[in-house]
């Protein structure tokens, strides 16, 4: 019999009726013979509900105390689920992240998770417990609660799967699978029945929230099999694995959107070595993480530079640049949150030309304008107005033919 961790997600425990939805899935796993760990998110709303309230108090609310509140979310949907697997007779019990050793770094709201301690777990399983745990939240070495930034319950499923030695790794959401773009605002995108764990990392950083970027990475590096599936249906979703023969045939896998960053440029920077070490130092000792960076030709000894910070940090990296700007004598520090970053995403875009232009033309026929372009083996991005996020991954989707059958993964 296997081990199966299964990772349910807010909506999947929005209310009561749901949770015993949940609470039957998981037993029917577990009558099977199955070993089962189920890692909770907290009910649908509750996570942005505890953050708001945070901002009701101040618009800089202490991060430590920031994570003491945002991880009890969490705790309820734990303890809720134990109870509902308990009244079905289910052997189960519920922990916490302090109660199983999820150790993680110190940096509160985006702690990286360690390790965790699987003794107790095993011990659970050995008694054919069900055990439930609640995702999204570690403890630091000094016994602080950390958070592992939003969607981090995915993380907390695989790094538990890792250290568990389960066989699979099942996350349920409201959407049956990966699809080639987010369905909620495509309705032609497809279920894709495969991707690699290189697809799928860069579709997720680049803004499919259906699995959080860490929580890949993890199972890439430790080989861990992850299946995105429906909690509402029992067809097969999708599985994240190794990249074979057939997923290098596809040029573009998926089209993906992030509405999350902000862009940040400072004008006429004296143009001279060390600007640009001096004005990302205090961002990257803040713990901010730069996504793109341009940097134009240099003019009369001037040069202008423009990045993209999460919207989350924007202001505080918004303070750190205008210090520094000062400093080095800059013009002016121009700052624009209207932005969004479509990309398409693809192993075959290592071995075919002609993949950019396309991209560039289809969002030219719309008049769509391109203020920063940055690309990878497998992924091209660009900076747009966010007012025409969605119909770029419409377009997109539809330039590159992803609503039509012809994946060979399938
Ligand atoms: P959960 O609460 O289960 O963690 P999330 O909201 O974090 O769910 O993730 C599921 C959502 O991800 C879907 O409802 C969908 O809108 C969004 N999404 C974005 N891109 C994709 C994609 N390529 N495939 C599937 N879902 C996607
Ligand atoms: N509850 C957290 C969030 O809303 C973590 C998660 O759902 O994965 O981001
Ligand atoms: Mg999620």
């Amino acid at each position: 019999m296997a081990l199966v961790v299964q990772k349910y997600g807010g909506t999947s425990l929005g209310n009561i009726e749901k949770i015993k939805v949940v609470a039957n899935r998981v037993r029917e796993t577990h009558q099977k013979g199955n070993g089962v760990i189920v890692v909770v998110s907290a009910m649908a709303g509750e996570t942005d509900r505890l953050l708001s309230l945070a901002k009701d108090i101040t618009a800089q609310p202490d991060e430590r105390e920031q994570d003491v509140l945002a991880s009890t979310g969490e705790q309820v949907s734990c303890a809720l689920l134990t109870m509902a697997l308990k009244s079905l007779s289910i052997k189960s019990i519920s922990y916490v992240a302090h109660q199983v050793k999820i150790r993680t770094d110190n940096a509160f709201g985006k702690a990286r998770i360690l390790d965790v301690d699987s003794k107790r777990i095993t011990r659970d399983l050995r008694d054919r417990k069900v055990v439930v745990i609640a995702g999204f939240q570690g403890i630091d070495d000094k016994g602080n609660i950390t958070t592992l930034g939003r969607g981090g319950s995915d993380t907390s499923a695989v790094a538990i799967a890792t250290a568990a030695k389960a066989d699979i790794c099942e996350i349920y959401t409201d959407v049956e699978g990966v699809f080639t773009t987010d369905p909620n605002i495509c309705p032609e995108a497809r279920k894709l029945n495969r991707i690699s764990y290189d697809e799928m990392l860069e579709m997720a950083s680049l803004g499919a929230k259906v699995l959080q970027t860490r929580s890949v990475e993890f199972a890439k590096k430790y080989q861990i099999p992850i299946h995105v599936r429906s909690t509402f249906s029992d067809r097969t979703g999708t599985i994240v694995t190794r990249e074979d023969k057939d997923m290098e045939s596809v040029i573009v896998s998926g089209v993906t959107y992030n509405k999350d960053e902000a862009k940040i440029t400072v004008t006429k920077i004296p143009d001279r070595p060390g600007i640009a070490s001096k004005l990302f130092t205090p961002i990257s000792n803040a713990n901010i993480i730069v996504d793109m960076i341009i940097q134009n030709v240099s003019a009369d000894g001037f040069t202008d530079l423009t990045f993209t910070v999460p919207k989350a940090d924007y202001k505080k990296a918004l303070e750190l640049v205008q210090i520094t700007a000062k400093e080095i004598n800059a013009k002016e520090v121009l700052a624009d949150p209207s932005i969004a970053k479509v990309s398409i995403v693809g192993a075959g875009m290592r071995s075919h030309s002609g993949v950019a232009s396309a991209m560039f033309t289809a969002l030219a026929n719309e008049g769509i304008n391109i203020m920063m372009i940055s690309t990878s083996e497998i992924k091209i991005s660009c900076v747009i107005e966010s007012k025409y996020t969605e119909l770029a991954v419409r377009v997109l989707h539809n330039t590159f033919c992803l609503g039509e059958n012809n994946d060979l993964k399938n």
